[in-house]
């Protein structure tokens, strides 16, 4: 294929969302000098975490590096899952099924939690709850799903099924899985108008979310923390870290627990309805049961398709990678050939040694941390949750809050040399899968 042939002449190297909502810091808010909350990082997590806490009346301020919402949160493919989110173990021992299906139920819980604050905050934001098709790569695979659902459907009332190959198309128009699991509760959203809804949320309780203000320093003492940002410092009673694929080395201890993974994404030109209906009949989204795992769906609009990859091991830019994703998603739907991409992007995820996000309280800083690529309901939900425990009114312990936030021997925060050597063991066992399946 003519690579430099698959841009559109109004080809831009940014999120597609940001075409409705751009993060925008024209209106700086002061730091101000006190505040019972700080908040580091204004993405979901943080933001869930500050309504909530606005809710039961604490203060609480939002610092952000860049402009708000400039993170993973305006920039992700805006899939929606429950139960489904939660993942097998990468390296660490594969957890029990009493405590799989545990994670499950929350991961669950989150779905419904967002559902609710789109619905009580009125956000406008393609709220579409029309389930997910996840392919199998393999006929092993497909047994596998088959068991997955039967686990899904008991912990979390997911409405799984199994839909056989020569049904597959009326899931999707493609013939590249050998059949797949139907997942009902889930679904899609346009992630950047999520967050602008989410933030005006903020915003009417009178939130201060302060634009520009990196946290550069933090000490904590007697009565709580002295924080310095670039634009002025404040002291706070307690201080949340929700900096998930965009941690530094401000804090260290998160730093070697989390490793950074670019995400890269592309939207293609308006398509013609008939290839539309075909490619998602139901507007299903759709991952597959590959490791390295794409996700793609149509826009919220229904007039292009939006696909993305999660995992990229070599430094590229998102208009280099463009035309790697664009062979992935022509390998699945050969029509697409034909056209043309009109964004590319990217932004961090964090993954976490033990594949699970994390909640709760760290060398005296709370946290809501870790999404491993699934973090539009996850990052809602322990922000949320993160909150009414800072509060002292969660009335139960949250399945994502352990005492355990593992580190590796091997990782002390330099991805540079973990990240290959994990990617391409993926890749190998994705390989693999396909070959032996
Ligand atoms: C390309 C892509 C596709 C994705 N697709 C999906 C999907 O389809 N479904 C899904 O559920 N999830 C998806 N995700 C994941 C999801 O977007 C994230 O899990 C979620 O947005 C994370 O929210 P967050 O609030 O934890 O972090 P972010 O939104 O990343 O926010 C972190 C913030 O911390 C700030 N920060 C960092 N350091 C400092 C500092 N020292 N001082 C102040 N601020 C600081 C950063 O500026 C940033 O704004 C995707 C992510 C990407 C990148």
């Amino acid at each position: 294929m003519e690579q430099s042939g698959i841009f559109h002449e109004s080809f831009k190297e940014r999120p597609y969302w940001w075409e409705a909502y751009t993060p925008d810091a024209s209106d700086l808010q002061e730091v101000p000098l006190e505040s019972e909350v700080a908040i580091i990082g204004a993405g979901y997590a943080g933001l869930a975490t500050a309504l909530e806490l606005s809710k039961l009346g604490i203060e609480a301020t939002v610092l952000d590096a860049a402009e708000p919402g400039y993170g993973a949160s305006t920039r992700s493919g805006g899939l929606v899952g429950g139960s489904n989110s939660i993942k097998k173990p990468l390296v660490a021992e594969a957890p029990s099924p009493e405590r799989a299906a545990e994670m499950m139920a929350d991961a669950a819980d989150g779905f419904y939690l967002l559902e609710k604050i789109i619905q009580d905050e009125q956000i406008d934001c393609g709220w579409a709850r029309t389930g997910r098709f996840t392919g199998a790569i393999s006929k092993k695979h497909f047994k596998a799903q088959e068991k997955q659902a039967a686990v899904m459907n008991e912990s979390a009332d997911a409405g799984a099924y199994m839909v056989p190959q020569e049904r597959q198309r009326e899931e999707i128009g493609s013939d590249y899985y050998h059949g797949g699991l139907v997942v009902k509760e889930a679904a899609h959203l346009h992630p950047a108008l999520y967050y602008a809804g989410l933030k005006q949320a903020c915003d009417e309780r009178g939130v201060r979310i302060c634009a520009k203000a990196g946290v550069t320093g933090l000490q904590q003492n007697e009565s709580g923390w002295s924080l310095s940002t670039q634009r002025g410092d404040l002291t706070a009673r307690d201080v949340v870290v929700a900096t998930n694929g965009y941690t530094g080395d401000l804090t260290p201890g998160f730093k070697r627990r989390l490793v950074p993974i670019s995400a890269y994404i592309i939207a293609t030109e308006e398509l013609p309805p008939d290839l539309l209906a075909s490619i998602s009949p139901k507007n299903r989204s759709f991952v597959e049961t590959l490791r390295i795992v794409p996700f793609f769906r149509l826009s919220p609009d229904g007039t292009r398709l939006v696909f993305g990859s999660r995992v990229k091991w070599r430094d590229l830019t998102a208009k280099e990678m463009a035309p790697l994703i664009f062979d992935r998603a022509v390998e699945r739907i050969p029509e697409l050939a034909d056209f043309k991409i009109t964004h590319a992007w990217n932004g961090n995820v964090a993954l976490t040694i033990d594949e699970q996000p994390h909640v709760g309280k760290l060398e005296g800083m709370h946290y809501a941390l870790g999404c491993n690529g699934s973090g539009v309901a996850q990052m809602t939900y322990m922000g949320t949750q993160l909150a009414r425990k800072i509060a002292g009114v969660a009335n139960y312990r949250c399945a994502f809050d352990t005492d355990q936030f593992p580190t590796h021997p091997l990782y002390k925060g330099n991805k540079s040399l973990l990240v290959p050597l994990v990617g391409n063991y993926l890749r190998f066992r994705d390989w693999w899968d396909r070959k032996t399946g």
